[in-house]
């Protein structure tokens, strides 16, 4: 594949799908650097994870790393002012009466990418990645695909300048992200994202699963297993 010339921005939790969209980026973009949000995380095992993943890129993927710029680390701990949910204090995950888990914060995506496009502008650079997802989404509506194309359009006007948003998980469900992932990089990419990735909302470490570390009960172990297990099976 012919490497696109322009230069990216990948917001990076240190999450499944944000190192695949990284990967995906690192083989797309002539030049990729990372942002990361720091918001009062109930674990700071997700920050540190973040390192993990580039290092180990850095080190097994050399083609890769040749393009992997700086990573940048925003303070956003307003968002834990914004909401007091499971993700900022120690109440238990659960649903609210609309269907969406009490992790969320309302429109929390749009001022990710917000914040991202004006790095991504200061850096010269003019592709956002992200790896929001309708398919197997727990209802966020600020991961919805509209919802991220009219962001697109209102970022590039307010830059006056052309900001592509990409999310390239958007209608992929979580069997068919372990499968890109397998494409992207093979079995070391595979292992890197079992061995490095943290997606558990409780932090665990402490329990190592086929497809990762997690506490295997929350709602983010679960769909990461499920998916696994389809992949597997497909
Ligand atoms: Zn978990």
């Amino acid at each position: 594949m012919a490497v696109d010339p322009r230069h990216a921005l990948v917001l990076f939790s240190g999450g499944q799908d944000s190192t695949v969209c990284l990967a995906h980026a690192l083989q797309r973009y002539a030049h990729v650097e990372t942002v990361g949000f720091d918001y009062g995380q109930r674990h700071l095992v997700e920050l540190e994870s973040r390192l993990h993943v580039r290092a180990q890129l850095l080190e097994k993927f050399v083609h890769w790393g040749a393009k992997l710029g700086q990573d940048h680390v925003l303070d956003l701990s307003l968002l834990a002012q914004l909401s007091d949910t499971a993700l900022t204090s120690e109440r238990e995950i659960e649903m609210n009466a609309g269907g969406l888990p009490n992790t969320f914060v309302p429109v929390r995506n749009l001022l990710f990418f917000t914040v991202a496009a004006s790095v991504a502008d200061r850096r010269g650079l003019s592709v956002l990645v992200g790896g929001m997802c309708e398919t197997d989404y727990s209802g966020y509506p600020d991961c919805r695909d509209n919802t991220l194309k009219s962001l697109q359009v209102a970022i590039s006007l307010g830059l006056d300048k052309s900001m592509t948003i990409e999310t390239p998980l958007m209608w992929l469900d979580k069997a068919a992200t372990w499968a890109m992932t397998e494409d992207l990089g093979g079995e070391t990419l595979i292992e890197l994202v079992i061995e490095h990735t943290h997606s558990c909302y409780l932090g665990d470490r402490e329990h190592r699963h086929a497809w990762g570390w997690g506490c295997g009960l929350c709602p983010s172990c679960d769909l990461r297993r499920k998916g696994y297990d389809a992949w597997l099976a497909s």
